[in-house]
């Protein structure tokens, strides 16, 4: 951590969280007010106050590390060894909740309706602070075989190892407080949107922070503000309608099949009417079954992708329509199902950067010394733009994410290693939540802060797309 932070931090959110000169120009009051925010909290100051010496905070980051190297690593390894796909993670659930009953948790399986998501609450909880812990365990879908090149594998290990440490502090010390784990499955899937869903069925009510570990190839934390890794995401699919009839009589049918190259051909007729940030893929995932059959049913599946979601609205009318006039020529009909999003989430500076501060005093390698872009510790965006929190990001694999280096990373010293300081470094920071309302306060003053200062991004990006007049023809 360095003497400017207010400073590095906000250099963090001009170079990246607003990717257009319009968006630049949209938030420069917005960015000033931001540093402003930063500067009177001094994030620094707090970090290095709560950091100090501190035997009983130590005890649970020790414990968290007894627990990897006695049970959790091994666990680790065994899911790795056994990946299953989003969805499908019974066996990996199975791990994961029995060792959470063993260790005096009690457990609801199925939270919004998907039978691999759950929530774990610990038997002695004691009110507010209510700290929770997301755990991910869903493996890749390779070409050959599901694999864990993402390493979701060790988070319920590591998420578990904190978990329980402060379970057992809380136990120990009666002191207020509870800590309750999630199990959110399909992290790489959707629909469904795991973390959406279970937040609108209100299963992450009442906490007040969050926190959760994912694999790296570097020890780095996100920048104070809003944004997202990968550009706001719609995902929507287009099920087109036919009639079948004889290859040799195609006009006593519709071709869907028609339709979807109209879909694909009518978007890119447009793409120099849509700003050029702007990322429209798509693949066909059903196009007829046989070449003498007019196809009566066809589907594509589309990622639409802006660095804003107020312009990414335009966008995906844009799209909707392409997929309507395709219907329209081809006497077909459309379905519209607009069945994922990805939003910007937000990263408080006060968590970031003490858990960073904590992942380098357990000895996590390969640091990042600047601050990444501003995002929220979950993909979705929906959590984090609601729950302060922080992913924890130790270097665990020398491969990029989504490899099968990485996956083989994962049973090595280099994964063990930093599996073991994200799990020391979570507990260290859930034991300073619980214990210094002071430290609380700020973090709430801060996630508060950026919120209003997101909202008033967003209304005055609404300002400057406007949309041209288009009149009748006469
Ligand atoms: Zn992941």
């Amino acid at each position: 951590m360095g003497m400017k932070l207010a400073c590095l931090g906000l250099l963090g959110v001009l170079a990246f969280a607003q990717e257009t000169s319009t968006e630049r120009d949209a938030a420069r009051d917005v960015l000033h007010k931001m540093s402003d925010l930063e500067t009177s909290l001094d994030v620094r100051t707090i970090v290095e106050k709560i950091t100090v010496n501190n035997p009983a905070r130590d005890q649970v980051a020790a414990r968290a590390k007894e627990l990897m190297e006695k049970e959790l690593l091994a666990m680790s390894d065994d899911i790795t060894k056994h990946p299953e796909i989003g969805f499908e993670e019974y066996k990996s659930i199975e791990k994961l909740t029995t060792y959470l009953k063993q260790h005096g948790f009690e457990v609801t399986m199925g939270a919004a309706n998907m039978k691999t998501a759950f929530v774990a609450r610990y038997k002695g909880n004691r009110g507010a602070p209510n700290l929770g812990v997301i755990l991910e365990y869903d493996a890749l879908r390779g070409t050959t075989r599901a694999f864990h090149g993402d390493q979701h594998s060790s988070q319920g290990p590591v998420g578990m190892a904190a978990a329980v440490a402060i379970a057992e502090l809380l136990e120990k010390s009666k002191m207020p407080g509870s800590v309750t784990v999630f199990g959110t499955p399909g992290e790489e899937m959707m629909p469904p949107n795991a973390k959406t869903d279970m937040f609108k069925a209100g299963v992450f009510n009442g906490m007040d922070i969050l926190v959760r570990s994912h694999s790296s190839s570097t020890t780095s934390r996100p920048a104070a503000g809003f944004g997202t890794c990968c550009l706001n995401i719609d995902g929507v699919k287009y099920t087109f309608s036919g009639a079948p009839s004889h290859q040799m009589t195609p006009w006593a049918g519709r071709n869907a099949l028609e339709a979807v190259i109209h879909l694909f051909n009518n978007i890119d007729a447009v793409r120099s009417s849509i700003r050029p940030e702007a990322r429209i893929q798509g693949v066909i995932t059903e196009g007829g079954a046989a070449p003498n059959v007019v196809p009566d049913r066809a589907v594509a599946d589309f990622y639409i992708r802006y660095p804003d979601e107020v312009y990414l609205a335009q966008v995906r009318e844009f799209v909707d329509n392409a997929a309507k006039a395709a219907a329209l020529a081809t006497g077909t009909k459309v379905k519209i199902d607009n069945y994922g999003q990805d939003r910007d989430g937000i990263a408080v500076a006060s968590l970031s950067e003490l858990a960073f501060s904590y992942m380098k005093k357990y000895g996590a390698t390969r640091i990042a010394e600047q601050p990444g872009k501003p995002q929220g510790y979950e993909e979705t965006g929906s959590v984090s733009s609601e729950i302060p929190g922080i992913g924890f990001s130790a270097a665990t694999s020398t491969w990029p994410n989504h490899t099968y280096e990485m996956e083989t990373d994962a049973l090595g010293e280099i994964g063990h290693k930093g599996f073991t300081v994200d799990a020391q470094a979570m507990a260290a920071l859930l034991y300073d939540y619980l214990t210094h309302p002071e430290y609380r306060g700020q973090v709430k003053r801060e996630f508060d802060g950026i919120k209003t200062l997101f909202d008033e991004y967003k209304s005055s990006l609404r300002k400057v797309y406007v949309k041209p007049n288009v009149v009748d023809p006469k």
